[in-house]
């Protein structure tokens, strides 16, 4: 049974890899491509929140690499550097997808609101799930341990699952925005869409995973 587990960890590591490796180098390609329109990352993300009337929320560049996000208590966008200054189909898909969660966040997009209430309990179930169950496994008859276990992991595995509606959505808005008046050659838009779609795969790759590891436990549970 532990053998099992161990596949699902070997299945979860290849996977990282693979989708961290595709994900970089998609970005690595459009990076070299120079965006049509000569916008930088942050005036693509400033013109669509503008656009969506979200003249208060700030853009501000951060230091690393694919480590922008949007921080919806501050409501600021954050920028590595690459996307902020870059002036690329990369720069502009990320800047735009990024800029697309500041849009769910001001329209209040359920999936996103729901996301952010699964935030804590998800936390505490990565961290404090697997120490309960295997502790519940090898105590037998602590069923109890065990189903709060499970039910910590669940809230963490549906963290999961509904994070990928999110993050295709802030996709579709930013391939969307980067359409608007056809100012974009379609083939950006199209380097654009690779990108944003490799990053969507570490998404759906952590969810498969969460999801075989859940359905283990569940094995678990029932010996
Ligand atoms: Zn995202």
């Amino acid at each position: 049974m532990l053998g099992s587990y161990l596949y699902i960890l070997l299945i979860a590591v290849a996977l990282g890899a693979v989708t961290q490796w595709y994900v970089n180098s998609a970005f690595t390609r459009q990076s070299k491509v120079p965006l049509a329109t000569g916008h930088t990352g942050a005036q693509i993300a400033r013109n669509m929140l503008d656009a969506e009337g979200l003249h208060d929320v700030g853009i501000e560049r951060v230091s690393g690499r694919l480590s922008d996000h949007y921080d919806p208590r501050a409501r600021v966008l954050r920028l590595s550097p690459d996307v902020h200054d870059g002036s690329s189909v990369a720069a502009a898909g990320v800047a735009a997808h990024e800029a697309g969660h500041a849009v769910q966040h001001a329209r209040s997009f359920a999936p996103a609101q729901l996301r952010q209430t699964l935030v804590p309990a998800a936390n505490i179930g990565s961290q404090a799930a697997f120490p309960l169950i295997i502790l519940g496994a090898i105590m037998g008859g602590a069923g109890g341990l065990m189903t709060l276990g499970i039910l910590l992991f669940a809230a963490a595995v549906a963290f999961h699952v509904v994070t990928l509606p999110v993050e295709f959505d802030a996709s579709r808005r930013a391939l969307g925005a980067l359409n608007v008046g056809n100012t974009l050659p379609a083939e950006q838009v199209r380097g654009a869409r690779t990108v944003l779609t490799a990053a969507a795969l570490t998404y759906v790759a952590a969810t498969l995973v969460s999801v075989l590891q859940l359905v283990y436990f569940l094995g678990l549970a029932r010996r």
